[in-house]
């Protein structure tokens, strides 16, 4: 049986605020499905929220948008190219603009803010996540991908620097919902729900042929290309099983998944009398955005609500592993552990940005990912440098496999 959870509901992240109570958020990832709809929730809760940083990579003109409504006290663009456009359109405002990687890290330091949305797709979150966690801030944490690349050494800093790590994803927010005044009581399983994505049912003689267009159709939620083909692939619910094992201190046989296509169970919590306490809604992102900035708080909305006399039927079924074979990868890299997960994400990484540039088929992306975790070298420990060099290694080896 696992301990408690390493999430104190106690140190809630409202504790730091602006002189006016406002929350201080740092967005990083504004121009992104999570970013956007983060924005939303904000422009709904004046009274509650402040913008204070905003960060894009490419998309210079919607970062300019969001500045110029929001107001933030600094922006950070990613491609250096981009910088005089960004700085010369809001020349007229008082916003420090700046950019590249290494801006995302100090600014994810800097005192301005109270809580970071850390909602940057893939490893490039990690370093600025990590920052924000070094420098006492809370997180929103929405990039999974921070913790299957290291997991222990972000809970650990969270630990040590008193640092609430608040789930964004869905299933995350779900589990964490549930487990609010439940700190005295452990935990028997978790069950996350996976809505089975566009191909549920499918076999393999019909997903060597899929397309990338139809691989981005997801039934149910409508989120960024990088996640979207995780969904149809199934190594999202994967990634969701190691991001959970560490976000609630979990056993590997602690954490079950279960396909639910429709979406509104978005997980649930198994108590050692046998109790099982679900969180439920219409799949909206912006409800676990919402809680995890308003958290320990509920705060009013007027999201559309679920209708149990409209829906006539919600089912559960076994994942097909089978077919799916990169959720079985994520199994063993979650039993496995060390830097099994990070080589697994980094694969997982080319393989999908290679399949969305119609480089290589639906199947072709667990290949490279099954040789890539075969041949990049294990090590049970490691320590941070060692987790960069192993996610280095394995994207080399990924990317020359696939010849990108
Ligand atoms: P998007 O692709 O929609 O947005 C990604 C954001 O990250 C954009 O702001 C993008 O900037 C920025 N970005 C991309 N690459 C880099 C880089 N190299 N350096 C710095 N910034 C970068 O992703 P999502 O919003 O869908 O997902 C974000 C995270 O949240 C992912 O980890 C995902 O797994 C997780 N998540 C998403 C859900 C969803 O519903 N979308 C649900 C649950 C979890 P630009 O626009 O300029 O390229
Ligand atoms: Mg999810």
């Amino acid at each position: 049986m696992s301990e408690q959870t390493n999430i104190k509901p106690g140190l809630s992240a409202a504790s730091n605020a602006n002189a006016d109570g406002r929350k201080r958020i740092a967005i990083f990832g504004s121009t992104g499905s999570i970013g956007t709809q983060a924005l939303d929730v904000i422009a709904a809760n004046p009274s509650l929220f402040t913008t204070e940083i905003l960060t894009a990579h490419n998309n210079e003109e919607l970062l300019i948008e969001q500045a110029l409504q929001f107001n933030p006290n600094i922006v950070v663009i990613g491609d250096e190219r981009k910088y005089t456009k960004v700085k010369e359109a809001l020349a007229p405002t008082d916003i420090k603009v700046f950019a590249g990687e290494k801006a995302l890290e100090e600014t994810a330091a800097m005192d301005c803010y109270d809580l970071m949305l850390a909602a940057i797709v893939g490893y490039a979150g990690f370093r600025p996540t990590l920052k924000a966690i070094e420098s006492g801030k809370a997180v929103a944490l929405a990039n999974k991908e921070t913790l299957v690349v290291a997991g222990d050494i972000i809970m650990r800093k969270a630990v040590e620097n008193r640092v609430p790590v608040i789930p964004v994803d869905s299933e995350h927010s779900a589990i964490f919902q549930c487990l609010v005044g439940e700190s005295r009581n452990r935990i028997e399983k978790i069950i996350l729900t996976a809505s089975g994505g566009p191909f549920l049912g499918r076999k393999p003689n019909y997903l060597v042929n899929v397309k990338r267009e139809h691989a981005l159709q997801h039934p149910n939620w409508n989120m960024g290309a990088k996640i979207t083909i995780d969904s149809a692939t199934l190594m999202n619910k994967g990634l969701e099983m190691i991001e959970a094992k560490w976000l609630f201190n979990l056993r590997p046989d602690q954490i079950q998944v279960v396909i639910h296509p429709q979406s509104i169970i978005h997980s649930m919590v198994q108590f050692e009398d046998g109790s099982i306490k679900a969180q439920m809604g219409l799949p909206d992102m912006k409800l676990p955005i919402q809680y995890a900035l308003s958290f320990p708080k509920r705060i009013p909305n007027d999201f559309p609500r679920y209708d149990f006399k409209k829906v006539s039927n919600l089912s559960f079924e076994e994942p097909d592993i089978k077919t799916f074979k990169n959720l079985g990868l994520a199994i063993e890299a979650l039993n496995k552990g060390g830097n099994l997960p990070a080589i697994m994400n980094a694969a997982n990484e080319i393989a999908v940005f290679a399949f969305l540039r119609n480089k290589i088929n639906f199947l072709d992306m667990t290949d490279a990912i099954e040789k890539t975790m075969q041949n990049v070298a294990f090590i049970e420990k490691p320590t941070l440098e060692e987790y960069f060099e192993s996610d280095g290694e394995a994207r080399n080896f990924a990317a020359d496999l696939i010849k990108l």
